[in-house]
């Protein structure tokens, strides 16, 4: 459609000046899109801005990490009639919050879309509706979009919209604040008392090959394509169900199977002749010995664990399970409670990764735009995507395998998926580790920057955008588990460890406040 498009631009306007028709007469509304300062995730607002644009829009697609000034500036400067904020991890929120104030405080009228990974219609109705009088609509997923901005756009449907999304807003903020027979959160000396207490023995503890860091300087594509979960790439385009299922399925099956078998032959390109083509695969990894302190884990430089390198700060569940669930053994969860504590006579060990599949995708996007086809630059996005999570199982493997468990292992494909192996990767910014600042001492750890060529922004998105890091831990007790929220007096304390002050500490633990 687009390439259609744009061969077709020319001899419209050539009729627009022969018929007379002023061109601002016949001016499709145009939106601003982009994805906020401090995210670099855009793959959900670029298929957004395709779909936007094929329904009689003209999208401006600012990019990624677009600060709130250059989105306001570019919304003046075109005339925008919408804009629309993206972003993927959760330090965005917080800064589509303070674009929405920028907007109140500049006196703008025109409608504000919320959309991307950790967005919600809660999260706007609670923390971004409030700041902006105009509309703020928290937009689900692409199709959605057209209905939405023709009906913000419409004289006739704008007011009724309007009012029920406010109406719905309300509902949502007086449903937050009128929540009852919620227990009260234990006090934090509370929840370590009721810590996993692991019977530390030294048969437990994996030892790894080697201690330090190591670069995987190239990483065959073509192998990781092999450890691609393909279920979450159907995700990304809306596509709903598990995949092979998904390729039979009576309704989207068809789709799939065309959009599978044009990822493969783009997979096929990205992979290149011998060589190596034109996206390119690095990664660091690394074992250290460590042992926890408190809340905290030491990471030393050697086993004399005479130099601390690495300090990880980890948090711990305050919910309170009641008496008969503390009975039953139910813990109060930190990552430290996974290594043993440095009093315990041990030496047990962290290994840590970052790895990324983005190394050239940028451009090869950029080449695609520019002919006009953006299905294949969101296309070559999405497979560096996948590429990325499969080296990270790839990458898990090959640490099992130097932890020395990894050999008896027996599984098969969906096994691997549901990752039904021995120890855990937990990366910062997910449910048992929701502070994202601390892959900044990951990064720091494991040199990522010098080794693999990847940063991090100042929200601690990780840079190229396709890119995965975390934390090994081997124990065989190591499990997931979600935070929840804090108290105040883990606030203080955690800000205390980390050297932050307390403004600091609730900006980047927001979500994990009561
Ligand atoms: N295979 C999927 C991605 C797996 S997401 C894909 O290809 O997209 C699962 C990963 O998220 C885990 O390996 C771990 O790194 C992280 N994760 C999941 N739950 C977590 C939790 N509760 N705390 C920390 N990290 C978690």
């Amino acid at each position: 459609m687009k390439k259609a498009v744009a061969v077709l631009e020319p001899y419209i306007k050539a009729e627009q000046i022969a018929s007379g028709t002023s061109a601002e007469a016949q001016r499709k509304p145009r939106l601003v899109l982009a994805t906020v300062k401090g995210d670099v995730h855009d793959i959900g607002k670029n298929i957004v801005g395709v779909v936007l644009g094929c329904n009689g829009y003209d999208v401006i697609d600012l990019g990624v990490m677009v600060p709130a000034e250059k989105i306001l500036r570019t919304a003046r400067e075109v005339g925008a009639s919408v804009i629309g904020l993206s972003g993927l991890i959760t330090p965005s929120l917080d800064e589509m919050a303070h674009v929405a104030k920028e907007m109140a405080r500049e006196g703008w009228q025109i409608p504000l879309l919320i959309g991307g990974a950790t967005t919600s219609k809660a999260h706007t109705a609670l923390k971004i509706a409030p700041h902006y009088g105009p509309s703020v609509v928290h937009v689900i997923d692409a199709s959605r979009a057209v209905g939405v901005v023709g009906s913000l756009l419409s004289d006739n449907l704008r007011e009724k919209f309007d009012d029920d999304n406010r109406a719905q807003q309300a509902a949502l903020r007086t449903q937050f604040e009128g929540r009852v027979g919620r227990k009260p959160l234990l006090p934090l000396l509370e929840a370590r008392r009721r810590h996993l207490a692991i019977d530390w023995k030294a048969e437990d503890i994996a030892r790894p090959a080697f201690t330090g860091r190591r670069v995987v300087a190239d990483m065959s594509i073509r192998e990781l394509a092999g450890w691609i979960d393909w279920t979450p790439f159907f995700r990304t385009w809306e596509l709903a169900g598990h995949y092979p299922e998904i390729l039979s399925d009576p309704v989207v099956g068809e789709t799939a199977r065309k959009l599978h078998e044009e990822a493969l032959g783009l997979l096929d390109e990205l992979a290149g002749m011998g060589a190596g083509g034109p996206v390119r695969a690095r990664g660091v990894y690394g074992f250290w010995p460590a042992n926890s302190v408190g809340d905290d884990i030491e990471v030393y430089a050697d086993e004399s664990r005479g130099q601390v390198v690495a300090t990880l700060h980890t948090l711990r569940q305050q919910m309170d399970r009641g008496e008969s669930g503390a009975a039953r053994g139910a813990t109060n969860l930190a990552l430290a409670d996974f290594i043993a504590p440095k009093d315990s006579g041990l030496i047990d060990y962290v290994g840590a990764f970052a790895v990324t599949a983005g190394i050239g995708v940028k451009e090869m996007a950029d080449r695609f735009k520019a002919d006009h086809d953006d299905y294949n630059a969101i296309l070559v996005e999405a497979i560096a995507d996948r590429l990325a999570e499969a080296f990270a199982e790839r990458l898990h493997k090959q640490a099992r395998d130097d932890f020395g468990y990894g050999a008896g292992e027996a599984l098969g494909p969906a096994e691997i998926v549901a990752e039904k192996y021995r120890g855990i990767r937990p990366a910062p910014g997910y449910p048992a580790c929701p502070d994202h600042t601390e892959k900044g001492t990951l990064f720091a750890l494991l040199g990522a920057e010098e080794g693999a060529g990847m940063g991090l922004t100042e929200s601690f998105a990780m840079t190229p955008a396709s890119s995965v890091s975390g934390w090994y831990f081997a124990h065989p007790e190591a499990r997931y588990f979600g935070l929840g929220k804090i108290g105040r007096d883990q606030l203080a304390d955690y800000a205390r460890r980390k050297g932050w002050t307390l403004d600091e500490a609730e900006r980047w633990l927001s979500p994990n406040l009561e």
